[in-house]
């Protein structure tokens, strides 16, 4: 007999993820895989995460604390507001899903960006919310015009900053204007993902608008430059009210030990983040200039990736990519995102491309 699914889960497509690494080197035979493709940490992950894990293995068979009672207090401490403002979720992706089932029912709105983390749109969609898109302008939020489709059905409204897969911010200026204009009870999701690699002085202080009071709540994940993606660990600063509703919807061991230990040592080692921003600068300029050497003018960035114009096939140029051992993520039409990766990854990223886009003209050349 048929299922009987909603036309709202029926309008979705499972998330396409990256090729893992293992299948395609079988697939190609190539010994080298390079994946650029997911914003992860190039260096890994803190040796003081690393040396905690291996020290867990006496707790694996009972169930983690529920309450995450230390990392919450850790990063309590470190963002100076009250544990019971923290609420972790596995990935700040689950967040995400929490927000929309504790505040969306049926028709009700959530506004987004067009180019923005797919999550939001997934989400909304699976609790039959209405994702409300505004296109972004210069690749960039355009909050004016997120303003004037806020309607009575408005509960929800994401600001992924810096944005993927653009990774241009908004400034504070214009977030003061938003927060100005908007009414107090849609609540704003700050998707702060790449926040650490943040560097203008122009990024707005999100968290001030939840010590405030506002309906705010700050999003932040373990999974890029601590270098944790695989353990799944995020977390969200908000006020009590929004923590304490999120709190009864939260499946009670959503944060596993293993994340729990790991990423409380991560947030410790500020040397470690501070050696990930260093490499990543370093890292970005040589791709800025390999790329301004191919004709290739990328986004300017704030975060550990770079979007950019391949003037051609994008997709074609992701798959002849794949077949050089280079996984980038091809976003749509000419454009592509590429994580920034150690200074030997960048390189052999900029030598593919060229080999690439070149033999694409030589085809071309060949045709005409
Ligand atoms: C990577 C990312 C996240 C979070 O990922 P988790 O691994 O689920 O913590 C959230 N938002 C954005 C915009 C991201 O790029």
């Amino acid at each position: 007999m048929a299922l009987q699914v909603h036309p709202d889960i029926l309008s979705l497509s499972p998330y396409v993820p990256g090729k893992p690494i293992d299948e395609l080197q079988r697939e190609l035979g190539l010994t080298r895989i390079i994946k650029l493709a997911s914003n992860e940490n190039p260096l890994g992950p803190s040796p003081k995460a690393v040396e905690a894990l291996s020290r867990a293995q006496d707790m694996l068979h009972r169930y983690p604390d529920g309450g995450a009672y230390r990392l919450r207090q850790a990063i309590a401490d470190r963002w100076k507001v009250a544990r019971e403002q923290v609420i972790l979720g596995n990935g700040s992706d689950e967040i995400l899903g929490l927000l929309a089932k504790t505040f969306l029912t049926p028709g009700d709105e959530a506004i987004m960006a067009d180019h923005t983390f797919v999550i939001y749109k997934m989400e909304v969609t699976a609790v039959h919310g209405k994702p409300v898109v505004v296109p972004l302008v210069n690749w960039t939020h355009d909050l004016e015009s997120m303003l004037r489709v806020v309607t009575s059905r408005t509960r929800l409204l994401f600001l992924c900053n810096p944005n993927n897969p653009t990774g241009t911010i908004v400034s504070e200026e214009a977030v003061n204007r938003l927060m100005a204009k908007l009414p107090e009870d849609v609540i704003v999701v700050f998707d702060e993902a790449y926040f650490e690699y943040v560097r203008s002085p122009r990024f707005p202080d999100a968290m001030a608008y939840v010590k405030k009071g506002r309906n705010a709540i700050v999003l932040r994940t373990f999974s890029k430059i601590y270098g944790l993606a695989g353990l799944r660990v995020g977390y969200g600063i908000s006020t009590l009210e929004i923590i304490d509703l999120l709190n009864r919807v939260r499946p009670p061991f959503n944060a596993n030990s293993l994340a729990q230990r790991a990423a409380l040592a991560a947030l410790e080692d500020d040397e470690h983040v501070a050696k990930s921003r260093t490499v990543n600068v370093a890292g970005m300029e040589q791709l800025e200039r390999g790329l301004g050497a191919l004709g290739i003018t990328s986004v300017p960035s704030e975060t550990n990736f770079l979007y950019f114009d391949a003037n051609q096939n994008g997709r074609l140029v992701f798959e002849a990519l794949l077949r050089e051992g280079i996984i980038v993520r091809h976003i749509d039409g000419a454009m592509l995102r590429v994580t920034i990766g150690q200074p030997d990854e960048n390189a052999a990223f900029l030598q593919a491309l060229e080999k690439v886009l070149h033999g694409e003209r030589e085809a071309i050349a060949r045709k005409l």
